[in-house]
């Protein structure tokens, strides 16, 4: 029998297992913002693996790192590891079992899952719980198959990727606690397709500070909001600078090129009669893979300063508010090559190669090791109502995660 073959069949035979594991961790309400339930999300996650034979560690981020960030314990990230017959290659798969809230527009319930023509419906289903049961199903596979693997293969799976994963995969990554030769995160790409590189986001919150006065006489004050006006303009022409660079990973041709947008929420003025003293703006700057964070900022803090110099009563505080860089892995690494191969031996036919427009936990472990993202779910079922996954899809992505840790393993 032909390893394709083997893992064919060991896989098929967790199918029932693999959808009840989904389901199982999809009744477990782990939304983000505030991010709860995770301690028996984590409990589910650990005590499975366990059972398939894997050496489990819980991670706790220390409560004094959550007060940075204005969050309460448990956060918890779970750190698993299958090793094969002798020393080898090591492959690590991560994926984050927190989920956006429910939110509006539901014509099921979000954590009660159903099956319905061959979809599984739930929130999580496809962002990305799907994808945990199928990492799962795969080092099960590995671990009860009669295949044999060299190296090792581990897993982590991380609170907080909804709200930015400095407290999962980054904590994880921050402290060493992960190391491998490459990674795989299970992000919703598709079971057709490769994401090998996605967009950055550097989030600002920018305040014009002017000086408060009676409405009746303004000429004594200085208009904070009328300040910032000028400064929205300014920024906003930086659209068009930005529309003539254009990234040269694969990323789909609308979102190529880097983008802000200025005013996702504002705010000013305590009351209609006072000039108003301050006045705020966020701005979200999207980078391609080609720019770095300081780059991009001080493109627009560049902006600012020339608006000073023409106007000396101009105060202006920058404050960043994230910051995320964008990531990309190269067409000529190992891992890339194997997944392409795996996809392929599963599907029938290579997966497109990709990127992504939003930022993931793929950019805190390619700083260490080549990522690549793949995914049950479909990226237009994350974070909306009725969110599902096809059950089959499920079941592929789990023979493409097994075959793709033998050839990647063997090396
Ligand atoms: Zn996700």
């Amino acid at each position: 029998m032909s390893v394709k073959d083997k893992v064919s069949e060991a896989v098929e035979a967790l199918r029932k297992e693999l959808v009840e594991f989904t389901e199982e961790l999809i009744r477990i309400p782990t939304a983000n913002p505030p991010g709860e339930n995770y301690d028996r999300c984590v409990e589910l996650i650990a005590s499975r693996l366990e059972e398939i034979g894997l050496e489990v560690k819980l991670i706790e981020v220390p409560e004094e790192k959550l007060r940075e960030y204005g969050l309460s314990p448990p956060r918890i990230c779970l750190l698993a590891y299958l090793r094969g017959s002798s020393k080898g290659s090591s492959l690590h798969f991560n994926g984050h079992y927190d989920v956006v809230p429910a939110g509006e527009g539901w014509t099921k319930n979000p954590f009660e899952p159903v099956i319905e023509g061959g979809k599984l419906y739930g929130r999580g289903s496809a962002d990305m719980k799907g994808a945990i049961a199928s990492m799962v199903a795969a080092v099960e596979a590995l671990a009860t198959a009669d295949i044999d693997f060299s190296g090792e293969a581990s897993l982590s799976m991380v609170p907080d990727e909804e709200i930015g994963g400095f407290n999962g995969t980054g904590y994880l990554v921050e402290q060493g606690l992960v190391k491998a030769d490459a990674a795989v995160v299970g992000e919703p790409s598709g079971i057709d397709n490769l994401c090998i590189a996605h967009k950055g986001a550097l989030w600002l919150e920018i305040t014009t500070v002017g000086k408060a006065a009676h409405a009746s006489m303004p000429h004594l004050g200085i208009n904070a909001v009328e300040k910032m006006a000028k400064v929205v303009l300014e920024l906003a022409k930086l659209s068009e600078k930005l529309r003539e660079r254009k990234t040269k990973a694969p990323m789909p041709e609308d979102v190529k090129t880097p983008t802000i947008m200025v005013g996702g929420v504002i705010s000013g003025g305590v009351k209609v009669n006072v000039v108003p003293e301050r006045c705020s703006v966020t701005v979200d700057r999207r980078l391609i893979p080609e720019e770095s964070l300081e780059e991009a900022e001080a493109e627009i803090v560049e902006v600012i300063e020339r608006l000073r110099r023409e106007d000396p009563e101009l105060v202006v505080e920058v404050k960043p508010l994230l910051k995320a860089s964008a990531a990309i892995t190269s067409e000529d690494e190992e891992i890339v090559k194997s997944m392409i191969r795996a996809v392929e031996a599963a599907t029938g036919k290579p997966p497109k190669k990709t990127g992504i427009a939003g930022f993931t936990d793929m950019r805190f472990l390619n700083t260490l090791m080549p990522t690549v993202i793949y995914g049950p779910g479909r990226m237009e079922m994350a974070h909306v109502a009725d969110e599902c996954v096809d059950i089959d899809d499920l079941v592929t992505a789990a023979k493409v995660y097994t075959l793709c840790a033998i050839d990647f393993l063997s090396r």
